[in-house]
């Protein structure tokens, strides 16, 4: 792999001092080796290092996107203006009934291509034909967590979770790291709480995490309450669920008792504020989840409910949101905004070497251009990647040191072809429907 040195950049680190202008990052073997200051560490670069220049850029850390359905981009345009509910069981879960392997390979490899070229880095996937979606990962180079997404309203839930517990054992740590696993249980009203039960116990001798969705819509949390008599947050950590680092999507809904939990919990919750607008969800009470020590990432959710596959869009919109919850505009500053996109969903998954630009972390970056007009005067940098970048603006992708994105298009990804591929068998999948 060929050392890369960014030089002369402007950089938001994800930490303290969380601007350095004019820097200097060399990345080598994977990881970012040194950041020195303007003019500093020239004898220090490594031989044969390609040297990019940052004038009128800055380099980010990626964005980590901690909750996608990848291959949904399939069915991106077939079930808009719906709630949650009449949305998965009159349109998705028929259409999904129809998915091949192949199906979901190029529809997740697609949003790939759509994903580094927003800027991220890293998701979090939950979906059918997991393997398939792994081997577009390896494929597009992206680092990916992801779970073979389990159901266990027919009765085939051991079976599904059998085929899970084999799908973590194949393919945690492959690719160097890059690709890890976990169990993913869909929600708690499509899991029993004694199948929950199960799950948590495999993941126990896994050692592996979970992934799941929590307290998306108010009706789903009365439903759970009028059958089991309490709500699915405490109701899952009584199960043991919560003993493993969990990915909790959503949480849109929830009490004081339901943050207590998700704040003694690892793991964190994956805010994923676009799809709860597009689906009528409601506003997750952010500011409250950091208050209370809750850890916080951003997510899409899949490309139908989310119809625009960005991290930065999620920065953009979560503050906004924030801000009209609380009525208060100086809610969730585009600083720590940017901070839960990048850094946040790194410490849900427990990456201390990612999310930041310090020596040592993983090279996972992205370098935007800032010369448009619509970034001037280019006051504030954290103001400027969230309020203002847009899918155009971003260059140069880096994941484990890897040239993934280059010039504005995947190197790893022939998207022609995927774009072809998904648009006819899309045509397929929904016909008739
Ligand atoms: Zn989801």
């Amino acid at each position: 792999m060929t050392p890369i040195v960014f030089r002369d950049v402007d950089v938001l680190t994800g930490e303290e001092p969380s601007v350095l202008r004019g820097a200097t990052v060399v990345v080598d073997e994977g990881r970012i080796r040194r950041v020195d200051p303007p003019g500093g560490g020239e004898n220090a670069w490594p031989p044969g290092a390609r040297v990019i220049s940052g004038r009128g850029r800055a380099l980010l850390p990626g964005a980590v996107n901690l909750h996608n359905h990848a291959a949904m981009t399939l069915f991106r345009g077939f079930a808009d203006d719906m709630s949650l509910m009449p949305w998965l069981t009159t349109r998705i879960w028929p259409a999904e009934a129809r998915l091949t392997p192949e199906d979901v390979y190029w529809g997740a490899l697609l949003c790939m291509a759509e994903m580094l070229r927003a800027g991220t880095t890293a998701f979090v996937d939950m979906y059918l034909f997991e393997d398939e979606v792994a081997e577009a990962a390896v494929q597009a180079g992206m680092r990916a967590v992801l779970s073979p997404g389990i159901v266990d309203t027919d009765g085939r839930g051991p079976e599904r979770l059998a085929q899970a517990v084999d799908f973590v054992r194949r393919w945690q740590g492959r690719e160097g790291g890059r690709i890890q696993a976990m169990l993913g249980p869909h929600a708690p009203y499509t899991c029993s709480p004694g199948f929950l039960r199960e799950v948590g116990e495999a993941a126990r001798e896994l050692d592996c995490g979970i992934h799941i969705h929590l307290h998306e819509t108010e009706g789903e949390v009365e439903e759970y309450v009028a059958r089991h008599g309490r709500r699915p947050i405490p109701a899952l950590a009584e199960l043991g669920l919560f003993e493993r680092p969990v990915v909790a999507a959503h949480c849109v809904h929830v009490d004081e008792e339901d943050l207590a939990v998700l704040a003694a919990m690892k793991g964190g919750v994956a805010h994923n504020p676009v799809s709860n607008l597009k689906l009528g969800s409601g506003v997750a009470p952010v500011e409250a989840m950091l208050a209370r020590g809750v850890r916080v990432g951003l997510g899409t959710d899949g490309p139908t409910s989310t119809n625009d596959v960005s991290v930065f869009l999620e920065m953009r919109v979560a503050s906004w949101l924030a801000k009209v919850r609380a009525r208060d505009g100086a809610a969730l500053p585009a600083r720590r905004s940017f901070e839960l996109g990048t850094r946040g969903g790194a410490d849900v998954l427990g990456w201390a070497d990612a999310g930041r630009i310090r020596p040592g972390a993983w090279a996972d970056v992205v370098l935007v251009r800032l010369c448009a007009p619509r970034f001037e005067p280019l006051l504030d940098l954290h103001s400027a990647v969230v309020y203002t970048l847009a899918d155009a603006d971003v260059e140069m992708v880096l994941v484990g040191g890897q040239v993934v994105l280059e010039g504005g298009r995947p190197t790893r990804i022939d998207e022609e072809k995927a774009r072809a591929e998904v648009r006819a068998r899309a045509r397929r999948l929904v016909e008739g429907l």
